[in-house]
């Protein structure tokens, strides 16, 4: 017997019955969003066969090279967004400055912040890619929007999401209530709920770093590294595997199904970046859904989502996934800025150390 299948658009308007006063603003951009993610997927997916790999030929605001996808994803993601009356404004990693909504669209109460293609250095070699975004609430959306609208805590956003496009295109959203995985299922061109309440194990024997900046690590990550690497012979007692996907939204997935740790934390390589991911657009978006799924995200020096923002583009250190994990690497930032980490400072754990800085 047929049982029904619950569609995002029937999750969300379920998901408004339950706030008596909710306007149908909220279902309204949550399905604008899940329109353009299958627009941008259905791109992705022909690839090279509509010519959408490659090069863009331009840079973003951040220096940045920018591929055809980039361009195309940001587009898609700006008019199929700006038109329905939800939204006062909206960012993202392509433009430069924030794009108030034109004055032909109705102004609506919502900000929205996104990276429309996260991994897109991944496009050419046909690896998963996806797109993060984040809502806020407009302070005050009788008014023209203004920069220092955007530059709230993390822990003030409304929703956010990210879709990825692996093998299966997939959606997966928080409102604060957990979070809930959608399959697109392209022949009724619908998302599907397939993974509601996603939860991340507290422990874990995986871990995810750049191991090529390894000589630019501060001390607490080169001392969390080592320890993982030592396994069974060191001070965990136990063995672990690394994975490197290189693609933001590819590692939270694989975090949100299995447990895990993601670590791209600050370092020395150049002093000028405070971290490489954008605090916004990857940061908070991410720490939202990873906190909502009963992980942690950290700077590893304090929560992503206490954090002020004080730029768009602003980049932060960025540590989430097991809360287990990450409380152990922000403990072991504790004891090193109060200089009770000596063992990893001193010659002899260089010495051993396989990524030893010297
Ligand atoms: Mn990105
Ligand atoms: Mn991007």
């Amino acid at each position: 017997m047929y049982e029904g299948r619950k569609t995002l658009t029937r999750y969300t308007i379920e998901q408004e019955h339950r706030h008596p006063h909710a306007t149908g603003d909220f279902s309204g951009l949550l399905n604008a969003i899940a329109t353009a993610v299958k627009i941008i997927a259905n791109q992705v997916n022909k690839g090279a066969l509509i010519g959408a790999l490659g090069s863009a030929g331009s840079e973003n605001a951040q220096g940045e090279v920018q591929k055809k996808l980039d361009v195309i994803s940001n587009e898609v993601m700006v008019r199929e967004t700006e038109w329905g009356g939800h939204l006062a404004a909206m960012a993202s990693e392509e433009m430069e400055e924030f794009y108030p909504i034109p004055a032909q669209y109705a102004r609506g109460k919502y900000l929205l912040v996104f990276d429309p293609l996260d991994g897109s250095g991944n496009i050419d070699i046909n690896i998963s890619v996806g797109s993060i975004f984040s809502i806020l609430r407009s302070p005050e959306p009788t008014r023209p929007p203004r920069l220092d609208d955007f530059l709230q805590p993390g822990a003030q956003q409304v929703a956010a999401g990210f879709a990825l496009y692996g093998p299966s295109t997939m959606l997966i959203l928080t409102a604060g209530h957990g979070v809930d995985g959608f399959t697109l299922d392209r022949d009724i061109g619908a998302f599907i709920l397939t993974h509601p309440q996603m939860r991340i194990p507290e422990d874990t024997r995986e871990f995810a770093i750049n191991a090529s900046n390894s000589r630019f690590w501060e001390p607490p990550v080169k001392r969390y590294v080592e320890e993982c690497l030592a396994g069974k012979t060191g001070p965990r007692d136990k063995d672990f595997n690394m994975r490197w996907i290189a693609s933001l939204v590819a590692e939270t997935f694989r975090i949100l199904t299995r447990g895990g740790v993601f670590m791209y934390p600050k370092d020395t390589k150049d002093p000028d970046k405070p971290g490489r991911l954008r605090l916004l657009y990857e940061a908070n978006p991410i720490a939202f859904i990873v906190e909502q799924a009963g992980g942690a995200a950290s700077t590893g020096r304090g929560r992503i989502l206490d954090v002020r923002p004080e730029a768009l583009h602003q980049r932060i250190p960025l540590i989430f996934g097991s809360k287990n994990e990450v409380e152990r690497i922000e403990r072991y930032h504790t004891e090193h800025d109060h200089g009770l980490d000596k063992e990893f400072s001193s010659p002899l754990f260089n010495v051993r150390s396989l990524f030893s800085a010297q």
